[in-house]
């Protein structure tokens, strides 16, 4: 026995009674295309099982295919959130910016597809309608919309947190006659707003990336605005060749810094708490953070930027600062500056020329909390100010996010239990990859798992969830099952957590931003190294507990 290039002890697979691939499917059966699904098939054929993807959409990349809006683009470095397990592939790819785009990012996974051969295991256009266990042969029937059915030992749901786009309930909005369109759901044929009326509904992440972007173009931009968010610079640029070269030559140090990093990045943690600087040493930091790229500006920050409320202030006095000094009306920079909210409240977006835009003078705010929406007509917005008239209208209304894709395919467990029923008061889970009653199913990068660079803690569940099954097979388990007590511990553990740390608690990650979706911590408060920590306690007592 040695140990594979992740590190882990490697177990020879070895004939046995308990495993039998299902006659008339496969070992694994895996639930979508983005990064972490295509990085769990690729394991799951290097430990030589069987395994199918199945992808509703049309191309791979997952969130990376569907969030096509112009400007989309990675707010974590691009070295840090691809792919890591192969050190080929990193010294390989050159990356163009510090932050890419999205026509990058897809092209880099479907170049990932086809390196590594994984292509022919993939299924396009399969939605999963439904997801069936059956306890006799201890396997999942998998139902597509396309009407056929296969079997997998195991189902490992790899359908993301950000992947079930949210439409309002707004009256009037399906019969709107011109081009409607939802950033998480953009169309393949570029939107063309040259010389058009638009609107933007929303202004998180996705808006504000998109709202400069096509600021030049249009002949008007109308942005409703229900809150303002804390923006702050991307400060992205192109990675120049001596860059390049250091990231490759420098890789295994990378690597490292991720694995120990708390939330997956490679910015280091500040060592001072607010207010142990004077406030000349404090302004100064506060502008070098401004100028460091992307999330910087949370993981660098003072250690009690989150939980001391003053020290909050100072942090949200000086970005507030700098909107009234970037904005020239002093009525929109207000608007522009929330109210509502903290630094941390809800996730922070970073932008490029965001409140720049406001100095143009075909763009327009609309203050929905001022004048809301009392519905769509035909032609245009109507607010309780009027009604405006537009070509495009753009939704950038966010994601039912972490439980919304996983509720949707009509998931039953052991005894029919259904998911649905199961996680009916939010989701329990353990470690945010397994929960109990759902045998051989796995979903890493869904709900409790991660927080912060997502495909640094759902790379750590994948590589978790094949060494798990590589175990099986050698010493002959046919069930794998996380047991109700620890499902309860890690599910109490976030549920308290969450209250404790001051992050998202105006925010989706506690899905707020659903009408009738309960208050539940949707994101893993416990960060990267104890989950690590955990899972190789598992696997260091050879899954007592969990096998059978
Ligand atoms: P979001 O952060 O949930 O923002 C949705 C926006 O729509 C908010 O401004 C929200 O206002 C508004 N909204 C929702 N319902 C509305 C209604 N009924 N009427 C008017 N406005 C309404 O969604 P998102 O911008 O798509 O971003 C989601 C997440 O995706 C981000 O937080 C991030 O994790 C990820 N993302 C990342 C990047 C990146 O840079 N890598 C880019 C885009 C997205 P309220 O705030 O008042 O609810």
């Amino acid at each position: 026995m040695g140990t594979d290039n992740r590190g882990h002890m490697e177990v020879e697979p070895a004939a046995n009674e308990g495993w039998t691939t299902p006659r008339s499917g496969v070992d694994i059966v895996i639930v979508g295309a983005g990064i972490t699904g295509i990085y769990q098939l690729y394991l799951a054929l290097e430990s030589g099982f069987s395994a199918v993807l199945l992808e509703a959409g049309d191309g791979v990349g997952g969130t990376w295919y569907w969030n096509r809006y112009p400007e989309a683009r990675f707010d974590s470095e691009s070295y840090t959130y691809a792919y890591i397990f192969s050190k080929e592939l990193f010294c390989e790819w050159e990356w163009q910016d510090h932050f890419a785009s999205q026509p990058e990012i897809e092209r880099y996974m479907n170049s990932v597809v086809d390196k590594f051969d994984l292509r022919r295991h993939i299924r396009l256009a399969a939605k999963v309608t439904s997801a069936v266990y059956d306890e006799e042969s201890a396997s999942w029937a998998v139902r597509v919309n396309d009407g056929s059915e296969l079997t997998g030992r195991f189902v490992i749901s790899a359908t993301g947190v950000l992947s079930v786009p949210y439409f309002p309930d707004v009256p009037g909005r399906e019969g709107f006659k011109g081009v409607s369109v939802h950033t998480g759901l953009w169309p393949n044929e570029p939107v063309d707003f040259a010389g058009k009326r638009v609107a933007v509904i929303g202004t998180g992440s996705s808006g504000v990336q998109l709202i400069p972007a096509i600021a030049d173009e249009v002949a008007s931009l109308t942005i409703y605005q229900r809150s303002a968010n804390w923006c702050t610079p991307l400060n992205n640029r192109p990675i120049t060749p001596e860059e390049q070269a250091q990231l490759k030559s420098g890789f295994d140090e990378l690597r490292g810094t991720l694995l120990r990093s708390r939330s997956g990045f490679l910015h280091l943690p500040c060592d001072r708490a607010t207010f142990d600087d004077s406030k000349e040493e404090r302004l100064a930091f506060y502008e070098e953070l401004w100028n460091r790229p992307g999330f910087a500006k949370f993981s660098s920050n003072y250690t009690d930027m989150l939980t001391n409320a003053a020290a909050n202030a100072e942090w949200c006095g000086f970005i507030a600062h700098k909107i009234r000094g970037i904005v020239k009306d002093p009525d929109v920079a207000e608007r522009l500056i929330p109210k509502d909210h903290g630094y941390g409240g809800k996730r922070p977006p970073y932008v490029t020329g965001y409140y720049e835009t406001y100095n143009k003078p075909n763009v327009t705010l609309v203050d929905l909390k001022a004048t809301p929406i009392t519905r769509v007509t035909e032609v245009g917005i109507e607010t309780t100010e009027g009604l405006r008239e537009f070509d495009v209208i753009v939704w950038a209304t966010g994601f039912d996010f972490g439980t919304g894709a996983l509720l949707r395919m009509d998931l039953s467990g052991r005894d029919g239990r259904k998911l649905r029923d199961h996680w009916a008061d939010g989701p329990r889970t353990f470690l945010g990859l397994m929960c109990h009653g759902f045998p051989n199913f796995f979903f890493p990068g869904g709900p409790h798992g991660s927080a912060g660079n997502n495909p640094r803690y759902s790379g750590d569940q994948s590589d978790f969830i094949d060494d798990a099954l590589v175990y099986m097979r050698a010493h002959g388990y046919r069930i794998v099952e996380v047991p109700a007590a620890l499902e309860k511990e890690w599910t109490d553990m976030v549920n308290t957590e969450a209250e404790k740390q001051g992050f998202g608690h105006q925010s989706y990650f506690f899905g707020l931003n659903i009408p009738g979706k309960p208050r539940r911590f949707l994101i893993n408060p416990a960060g990267r190294p104890t989950l690590l920590q955990i899972m190789s306690k598992i696997v260091e007592r050879d899954y007592e507990g969990f096998l059978a």
